[in-house]
């Protein structure tokens, strides 16, 4: 039986200087194979897929993540998101999501089924470590990964830090005059929150989560209105596989060029359900067009007509969470970072998954096996394991 890790403080380890079973300590610093940034869906996908490749927890890869529990983002969405209401969430490779109760919140049910996964496929996952920033070691090809819990060492990064964190508030003009209140689905708190309950309330964006406030929102509103930038494409009957991949490579296609990714969402359309039709039937869900002035008390559009609103709910998405690799300078001068696969262009040592085409359940699991693939190559003789199944793995 080969030796466990025990995980002790970087700073512990180094002033000792010592190979702890399969975890090395040099300088104070740890050093790894692969570090994974972010333990939600892509990190423990690409995390289940270290393992299976070979590589160990400790000297071979850890999971490091600034949550204070499993669940990734999925810890945080409103309690009104139960599991019944998530659309088209895939199971983590290797264990099925089964017997979960559809009435029970997201948070809890995915928090769990995460946690569980963890145990069973035994994740090195240490949280809440926040990476501050990586950057080039200057030495043996290796990276820095800086972070609250010291420093690591490795040849790879599989950076998967979703986008939950970076919620995006478009610019219009007199946002800063409105006296209301002004919330983003990141800290949208449930229907019943006294921002709704009786108010005039707007809802701004296309995609689903809009639709999801809306609705409830209606519910409780004295009024609604919703407004979207482009004009909603519903999508009647189920998606099947060819259109998936046709979304996907849409999105592709852009981060092949270096350009911002789009959400996988916004191009497959808003699925129509029975409860959205009612919705529409009673004037709720429908949409009128972007307006362009938020006065004090409520918005108005171009041809002068007016909403006298209480609160601005934006539903208008997130932004890839990846500050912490600036100072690797990935950027194309398009905003973007120029991928193939889920390889970044300009440093093959940095992946990033649950990025752009991959920002879905079932992609974030593909481009996991995708990234470690590419890494077992990267590495080639000279650092990757054998490979051997994940179960062997994590019995050993
Ligand atoms: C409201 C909402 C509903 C959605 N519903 C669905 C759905 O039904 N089906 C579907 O397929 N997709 C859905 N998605 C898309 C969904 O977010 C992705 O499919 C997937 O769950 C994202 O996983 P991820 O691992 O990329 O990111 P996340 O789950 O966001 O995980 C990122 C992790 O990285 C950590 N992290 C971030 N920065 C750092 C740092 N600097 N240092 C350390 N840790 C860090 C975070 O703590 C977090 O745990 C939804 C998205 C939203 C916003």
């Amino acid at each position: 039986m080969r030796a466990r890790t025990r995980w002790v403080s970087p700073g512990a380890a180094g002033r000792r200087g010592k190979v702890r079973g399969l975890r090395v300590v040099v300088h104070g610093m740890d050093e790894v194979e692969v570090v994974v940034v972010g333990a939600g869906q892509a990190g423990l996908s690409a995390a289940y897929h270290l393992r299976r490749s070979g590589f160990e927890p400790g000297g071979g890869f850890v999971v490091l993540d600034h949550a204070p529990a499993p669940g990734g983002a999925w810890q945080f969405r409103w309690p009104t998101l139960t599991y019944g209401r998530v659309h088209g969430m895939h199971a983590l490779p290797g264990m099925e999501l089964t017997g979960a109760d559809p009435g029970r919140s997201s948070a809890e049910v995915i928090g769990e089924y995460f946690a569980r996964y963890e145990r069973r496929f035994e994740l090195p996952v240490r949280r809440p470590v926040d990476v501050r920033e990586v950057r080039d070691a200057g030495a043996e090809g290796r990276l820095l990964v800086r972070t609250s819990a010291g420093d690591w060492s490795a040849r790879a990064v599989i950076n998967a830090t979703g986008t939950w964190e970076r919620p995006f508030w478009p610019r219009i003009r007199g946002q800063e005059l409105f006296r209301g209140r002004q919330l983003h689905t990141a800290g949208y708190p449930g229907p019943r929150d006294d921002a709704f309950v009786g108010r005039r309330v707007v809802v701004i964006g296309g995609g689903t989560s809009a639709v999801q406030h809306l609705l409830e929102v209606a519910r409780v509103a004295q009024e609604t209105v919703w407004v979207t930038r482009r004009p909603p494409v519903f999508r009647e009957g189920p998606f099947d596989e060819e259109q998936g991949r046709a979304a996907v490579s849409l999105v592709e296609e852009r981060v092949r060029e270096g350009l911002p990714p789009r959400s996988v969402v916004s191009v497959t359309g808003l699925p129509m359900t029975e409860e959205m039709r009612r919705a529409r039937a009673d004037g709720v869900l429908v949409r009128r067009p972007m307006f362009t002035r938020i006065t004090e008390d409520g918005v108005e559009w171009p041809d002068g007509s007016r909403f006298r609103a209480d609160t601005l709910l934006w539903a208008t998405g997130f932004r890839p969470v990846i500050d912490h690799l600036a100072p690797l300078r990935l950027r194309e001068p398009g905003g973007g970072i120029r991928m193939e696969g889920t390889r970044s262009v300009r440093d093959p040592r940095v992946h990033l998954v649950g990025y752009g085409p991959s920002a879905s359940t079932i992609g974030a699991n593909r481009a996991g096996r995708a990234a470690v693939r590419d890494i077992r190559a990267l590495l080639g003789a000279s650092g990757a394991p054998a490979e051997r199944g994940v179960e062997g793995a994590a019995a050993a």
